[in-house]
């Protein structure tokens, strides 16, 4: 499983990257354009990304605009990307707008439990 991390928040993006690095190579991104850089070079290089962890609140672009950019490419490549939108237990408004809007197809609560990651990428038949 080839992954991407886009969050902010340092200490965060890095404890998701030490649960998603044991089933493969995962990048990060700290904003929405980095992500979507990463994702065209990604997918030009014939090698993309099974699953994007999405933060909602970043600098330069959010998560919610990201999302759509990410479809969008979807769209275009005839495929859907597993995305999972990242969250604070404080924003379940914002969850519910991106599940809404964006299409996501699950979200991840900080501060994250690695059994409760590893279940989701079972259930989403990632791994
Ligand atoms: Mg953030």
């Amino acid at each position: 499983m080839r992954s991407l991390i886009v969050d902010d928040d340092d200490m965060g993006r890095l404890m998701l990257a030490s649960f998603l690095e044991e089933f493969g190579p995962c990048d990060q991104a700290e904003n929405g354009q980095q992500a979507l850089e990463l994702i065209d070079a990604a997918a030009t290089a014939a090698s993309p990304y099974n699953l994007i962890c999405l933060d909602i609140i970043m600098p330069i672009m959010d998560g919610t605009t990201t999302l759509r950019g990410i479809r969008e490419r979807d769209q275009q490549q005839g495929k859907r990307t597993k995305v999972f939108m990242i969250s604070a237990c404080s924003s379940p408004q914002d969850i519910e707008d991106a599940f809404f809007e964006g299409d996501c197809d699950d979200y991840v609560v900080k501060p994250f439990q690695r059994e409760a990651v590893t279940q989701m990428l079972q259930r989403h038949k990632l791994i």
